[in-house]
């Protein structure tokens, strides 16, 4: 079996206990984990606390810590293929998706390589005569990072990219389902010259994850996960009182009217539900369909999603591999049963596969006579899509804006005045119009209500990394006047 390590303050370290990561193709070990105690967690706070006031990293200007940042980039894109295959091989998602999303993460870092020299404080036009006033902006300190085990890469780039811009430094808690490509990707870190302590990675559960996000040297906490993690987080959160930024699920609205290009629509929709087998925060897992165009729709839905090649993850011809745990393949069967006892019919799959591996079909409910199924509040998680369908535009407004969720959207429709009133009426972080599931460094991401708070992507995630030091400087030679009167 192959092994992996922590990386902590440097240097690579077995934990004192470890785990078997389990093939979800197959559903047996093939790599040996450490597991994070407490101990290991304050090991690694300790170490990016020395190392956030070293000189090593303190005294970098902003444009050497973006070289660093430019040189990690060209590794992650050197090493893409073999964080790939290891993401494919400890998560189950396609190689075909890991490719391609990991080669673009580089971006993500040369992005956020720019951007650390043009994190600007500012000069006030200050009410006193006397008084130079202007702001600085100093990095928060040392950031708790913690990441599900879908799309690591990525969600690791958006927060430690920004996170090291700003002059932080990091402790990034990889997930303990599927964690290799993280405890891989620390060399890269390694052999881009980080000085010591300034990124620390490690795996672990919710021990690791308690010790970490309550440890008194955690400034900041930069979560992705679910709801009811970030529960406990911003729990552990009141004894550091650090500050948060939770991107969370989300039961995401994907809204067809009948004046939409329905062949395009219904590849969107199969790309927003049954890509990276609907485990993706953003999964376009609730369809909204013109009653007109419904059943000529869920046709060719229905047509293209038995189409789908089901199979191992590292093939390129896979379309839709394994879950990444048994655990959750039990929780989507155990959601789609309560729901078909709701009312919900089974259009096409709903059941779990015979044979070894975590798999599950392309599954379609269509609730439209089930409106109070739980299928159309409940995070899946999976290849499994909800469908409801509707009459008129306040209709498929009300049923896209019915859940808790707030994450994204999508619209299809040729009318632009129509999806102008929809990007108005709809509450979620993103609403993508006649595309789905676009993403860049460049654009923030994010939602409201129960799928979080804050952004990541884009400048403004770099301020959440800095903290405003305002500075009062007096001009005058003149002795300080009374000194009973505030100046
Ligand atoms: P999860 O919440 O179970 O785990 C996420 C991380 O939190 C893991 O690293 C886990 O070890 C850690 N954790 C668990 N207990 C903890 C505790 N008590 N304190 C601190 N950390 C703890 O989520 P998951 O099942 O791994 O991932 C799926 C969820 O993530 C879904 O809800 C999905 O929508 C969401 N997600 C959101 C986004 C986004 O950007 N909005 C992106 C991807 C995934």
């Amino acid at each position: 079996m192959e092994r992996f390590q922590h990386y902590i303050d440097g240097g690579f370290h077995d934990g004192d206990a470890g785990f078997d990561s389990l093939d979800p193709a197959t559903g047996s070990p093939w790599a040996r984990m450490p597991m994070a105690s407490a101990a290991d967690v304050d090991r690694a706070v300790r170490a990016a606390h020395l190392a956030f006031h070293a000189p090593a990293w303190a005294g970098l200007t902003a444009t050497a810590r973006g070289r660093l940042l430019y040189r990690l980039a060209d590794l992650v894109q050197a090493s893409a293929p073999r964080l790939a295959a290891l993401e494919t091989r400890d998560t189950g998602k396609i190689i075909r998706e890991t490719s391609a999303q990991i080669a673009y993460v580089a971006d993500y870092y040369r992005y956020y390589a720019g951007l650390a020299d043009k994190i600007e404080g500012a000069h006030l036009p200050i009410d006193k005569p006397d008084m130079e006033v202007w702001l600085r902006r100093e990095p928060v300190g040392v950031v708790a990072a913690i990441v599900p085990w879908n799309s690591q890469l990525f969600l690791t780039a958006v927060k430690l990219g920004p996170a090291l811009a700003a002059g932080c430094t990091v402790v990034l808690k990889a997930s303990e389902d599927g964690p290799a490509p993280l405890l891989d990707f620390a060399r890269l870190v390694h052999e881009a010259g980080f000085p010591p302590g300034v990124v620390n990675i490690l795996t672990g559960g919710p021990e690791a994850g308690q010790a970490l996000t309550s440890h008194p040297m955690v400034a900041h906490i930069a979560f992705t996960g679910g709801p009811e993690t970030a529960r406990h987080i911003l729990r552990a959160s009141a004894e550091n009182l650090a500050s948060t930024s939770l991107e969370l699920g989300g039961k995401s609205p994907f809204i067809v009217f009948d004046d939409a290009d329905l062949d395009s629509a219904a590849n969107a929709q199969i790309s927003g539900i049954f890509a990276a087998t609907g485990q993706s925060c953003v999964a376009g897992s609730r369809l909204l369909v013109q009653a007109s165009v419904k059943d000529a729709f869920l046709a060719r839905l229905k047509t293209k999603a038995d189409a789908i090649a089901i199979g191992v993850p590292d093939r390129m011809e896979t379309e839709v591999g394994p879950l990444c745990t048994s655990r959750q393949r039990e929780r989507i069967a155990a959601l789609i049963a309560r729901s078909v006892t709701a009312g919900a019919k089974v259009v096409t799959g709903g059941a779990v596969p015979q044979g070894a591996g975590f798999f599950f079909p392309p599954t379609i409910l269509d609730c439209t006579d089930a409106p109070d199924a739980p299928a159309l509040q409940e995070e899946f998680f999976g290849p499994v899509l909800a469908v409801q369908s509707f009459e008129t535009e306040d209709q498929a407004l009300a049923l896209a804006n019915g859940t808790a969720f707030g994450l994204a959207s999508g619209v299809f429709t040729n009318s632009l005045t129509r999806a102008h009133r929809m990007i108005r009426g709809l509450r979620a972080g993103i609403v993508w119009v006649n595309t789905y599931r676009a993403v860049s460094p460049i654009a923030p991401f994010g939602g409201h209500g129960l799928s979080g708070h804050g952004r990541e992507g884009g400048m403004a995630a770099a301020l959440d990394y800095t903290t405003v030091k305002t500075v009062w400087l007096r001009t005058s030679d003149a002795p300080i006047p009374d000194p009973f009167v505030m100046r």
